[in-house]
């Protein structure tokens, strides 16, 4: 059987409109997943039904996250928010933790998870770390634009081992971890790009976007961590 992923969205036009990325369910697919998009809402019993019916949970790329979830106002920098995805996600994701299910986060899904524990985010590299490489590169999705060195030990170096080329689309990075998480790749510039959760049964994300990396033969390596999930989910 194909374990079901369940994979939430992007909103827009003042929060009438959804939206998705097809290259998620299409690494889903390829990974042996059938994903099921999970439509935002704010009634929690419809959301604990979700993550009943799924295996597992992939939290997807997007706008940015209210800084009142991690204690801060609103900088300049701080880019788009939707109150909807941020209610919606960050339910769904402390309801994944409780019921055991496992989690891949990937772009804003490592913020989204860090700050559902009850982490911190820098809403604005460029100004608040100006010294930090450039993470929000201008050539597209699919090809890498800075490596990460992995944490030895963590699930991440168990697929790629010491160093991966990655793409960056990211204005924002975890700052303060969130509880239980620990850091499992790091940017040449301190920048967190992936941490994992022990104890949970899956729980991993990262800042990059695989999804899109494995649209090109060359990066396949990346559907290492597709297959590791999927194959997490099918148990
Ligand atoms: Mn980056």
């Amino acid at each position: 059987m194909r374990p079901i992923i369940g994979l939430t969205h992007s909103i827009e036009l003042d929060e009438v409109r959804l939206y998705a990325n097809l290259s998620y369910p299409n690494a889903i697919i390829a990974a042996g997943g059938t994903p099921l998009l999970l439509p935002a809402t704010t009634d929690e019993s419809i959301l604990r039904q979700y993550v009943q019916t799924v295996d597992g949970l992939l939290l997807s790329g997007g706008d940015d996250i209210d800084p009142q979830y991690y204690g801060e106002t609103q900088l300049w920098q701080c880019g788009e928010i939707s109150a909807l995805r941020d209610c919606y996600e960050l339910t769904l994701t402390r309801l994944a933790i409780e019921m055991g299910k496992p989690i891949l986060g990937i772009c804003r899904g490592i913020q989204l998870l860090n700050v559902a524990l009850g982490g911190t985010l820098y809403q604005d590299l460029q100004s608040q770390q100006p010294d930090s490489l450039c993470h929000g590169q201008k050539q597209k999705s699919c090809y890498p634009s800075h490596t990460v060195a992995i944490v030895s030990g963590s699930r991440l170096h168990g697929l790629f081992g010491d160093d991966l080329a990655v793409n960056s689309h990211h204005h924002q990075a975890v700052k303060a971890l969130g509880d239980g998480l620990v850091i499992t790749a790091t940017a040449a510039d301190g920048v967190i790009e992936a941490v994992e959760r022990p104890g949970l049964s899956y729980c991993v994300a990262v800042q990059w976007h695989p999804e899109r990396l494995v649209e090109k033969q060359e990066n396949a390596a990346h559907r290492a961590l597709f297959d590791d999930f999927v194959n997490v989910c099918r148990k």
